[in-house]
C-alpha cells in the first residue's frame, strides 16, 4: 500500500511537473503571440502611414466612379463630406485621389432611343456643373497633358468615360460630338448587346463579338483619340477589339477571372496577356462580387431565395412588397465581404502574370450598391490598398505605375496614335 502510495505520489508529482511545463509553454506562447500581434499592428500602422504619404504625393487615377448617375437621381453637395455614398471632395483628398473618371452611364434599355443621347448629355452637363459650382475643388481634364499640368494643386480632376456606346446611335458623327463634349473612353456595351457589341451579361450573342458597325467605331475611336474600353464585353468582342485597335485599350473596371471562374465580366489570364501585349491596362474593380467568388456565389443564392419567395407569394417583381421583402431578407442574411487584401491579390495576380506595367484601379465606387470590401469602402481608403502593395514588397516606382502611371501612358499612346493618323 505504502509502496503503491509512493508510486502514486511520484506519478502525481511527475504529472504536476508536466502540467507545469505545459502551462509555462502555454503562457509563453500567449505572451509571445500577443507580442507578435503588437509588432504586426505597429508595422501595419507604419505601412499605412507610409502609404498615406505616398498617396498624397503620387498621381492617383481611378477610371470608374459612378457619381453622375447618382447625382442625377438626387443632388448632393459633394464639395463637403456628404456622410453617405463613396465619393465627395473631402474624402477624395484624404485618399490622395487626383483624377476621377466620371462614368457617363446609359442603361441598356435606352438602346435605339433618343433617351440614350439625352441621358448622356444630362450627365455631361452635370459634371460640367460641378466644375462651375466649385471651381476651386473640381476641374475638367480632357488630355494626359492637362492631367500632368493640373494635378497636385488641391483640385480633384474630373475626366469622363461613357459606359455604353448606345448614344452613338449608329452614326460616326455622334462619336465626334461626344469627343467634343469631353468623353475620353467608351465602354462599347453594358448589360445587353447593343448595335456595337455583345455584352458579357447578355446570354444572347447577337454579333458573335463586335457588329460590323462596332468595328468601324473602334477604328474611328483610334482616329479621334478616344480610349476603347473592353469592360462589360464578351471574350469574343474583346478579342476582336484587340485585333482591330491600333492603339492600346483599357478595361476601365474589371477584375481577374482567375479568382471568379466562369464569370465572363472579369478578364481571364489569356485575355490579360493579350491586353498587355498590346500595351493596354486592366483597371481592377473593387466590387465585392468582382473580387470574391464566395461572395458572388452567396449573393446569387440570396437572389434566388428572394425570387422564389416573390414567385410563391405572387408578388409583383419590383413592386413595393417585393422590394420590402428584399430589403428585409438582405438585412437578415448579410454576406461576408472580402477585404482590401483580396483586392491587392487581384493586382498582384496581374503583376505576376504580365508585369507591373499593365494594371491600375477602376473602383466602380457609387456603382455597386455599397457592396465593397472591408478597408476599401470609399475614396478616402486608397492608402489602405497602397499599404497592401507595400506589404507585398512593391517598390514606390511600382506603386506609381499602378496608381496612375500606367493609365496615363495608355492615354498618351492613344493620343499619339490619333495624331499620327490625322485625327482630332
Ligand atoms: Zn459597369
Amino acid at each position: 500500500m505504502t509502496a503503491f502510495l509512493t508510486k502514486r505520489a511520484r506519478l502525481h508529482s511527475r504529472q504536476e511537473r508536466r502540467t507545469g511545463i505545459v502551462v509555462l509553454v502555454f503562457i509563453f506562447l500567449v505572451v509571445s503571440s500577443a507580442g507578435a500581434q503588437e509588432t504586426d499592428a505597429a508595422s501595419d500602422l507604419a505601412l499605412l502611414e507610409r502609404a498615406r504619404r505616398l498617396a498624397a504625393e503620387i498621381l492617383l487615377v481611378d477610371t470608374h466612379i459612378d457619381l453622375p448617375s447618382k447625382l442625377l437621381r438626387r443632388d448632393e453637395d459633394v464639395a463637403t463630406r456628404t456622410g453617405s455614398g463613396e465619393f465627395d471632395y473631402v474624402r477624395a483628398r484624404e485618399g490622395g485621389l487626383d483624377v476621377a473618371f466620371m462614368s457617363i452611364y446609359i442603361p441598356s434599355d435606352f438602346e435605339g432611343s433618343d433617351k440614350a443621347e439625352r441621358r448622356a448629355s444630362a450627365q455631361i452637363d452635370l459634371v460640367d456643373s460641378l466644375t462651375r459650382r466649385w471651381p476651386d475643388k473640381f476641374e475638367l481634364v480632357t488630355s494626359a497633358r492637362q492631367v500632368r499640368e493640373r494635378s497636385g494643386r488641391g483640385k480633384i480632376l474630373l475626366a469622363m468615360g461613357m459606359e455604353n456606346g448606345a448614344p452613338i446611335r449608329g452614326r460616326l458623327k455622334n462619336l465626334h460630338r461626344w469627343y467634343n463634349r469631353g468623353i475620353r473612353y467608351i465602354t462599347l456595351a453594358h448589360a445587353k448587346a447593343n448595335h456595337i457589341s455583345d455584352a458579357s451579361y447578355d446570354p444572347h450573342r447577337k454579333w458573335n463579338g463586335l457588329s460590323p458597325f462596332g468595328r468601324t467605331v473602334v477604328r474611328e475611336m483610334n482616329r479621334l483619340g478616344i480610349m476603347v474600353d473592353v469592360s462589360h464585353l464578351t471574350d469574343s468582342a474583346c478579342t476582336q477589339v484587340l485585333r482591330i485597335s491600333k492603339a492600346p485599350v483599357i478595361a476601365s473596371h474589371s477584375s481577374c477571372r482567375f479568382f471568379t471562374p466562369g464569370f465572363e465580366r472579369n478578364m481571364d489570364d489569356a485575355m490579360i496577356r493579350r491586353l498587355a501585349a498590346a500595351g493596354g491596362v486592366i483597371q481592377i474593380s473593387f466590387g465585392s462580387a468582382f473580387i470574391s467568388n464566395a461572395y458572388r456565389m452567396a449573393e446569387e443564392e440570396r437572389g434566388k431565395e428572394i425570387d422564389r419567395h416573390v414567385q410563391i407569394n405572387h408578388l409583383t417583381p419590383g413592386g413595393s412588397k417585393a422590394r420590402e421583402y428584399t430589403r428585409q431578407y438582405k438585412r437578415e442574411h448579410p454576406l461576408k465581404p472580402p477585404t482590401v487584401r483580396d483586392v491587392a491579390a487581384h493586382v498582384d495576380h496581374v503583376v505576376k502574370l504580365v508585369g507591373v506595367d499593365y494594371v491600375g484601379m477602376g473602383s466602380d465606387f457609387e456603382g455597386v450598391g455599397g457592396a465593397l470590401p472591408v478597408g476599401l469602402q470609399d475614396v478616402s481608403e486608397y492608402p489602405r490598398l497602397i499599404a497592401e502593395f507595400l506589404a507585398l514588397g512593391y517598390s514606390e516606382e511600382d506603386i506609381r505605375k499602378i496608381c496612375g502611371g500606367n493609365l496615363l501612358r495608355v492615354w498618351q499612346d492613344v493620343e499619339r496614335i490619333a495624331r499620327e493618323s490625322g485625327g482630332e
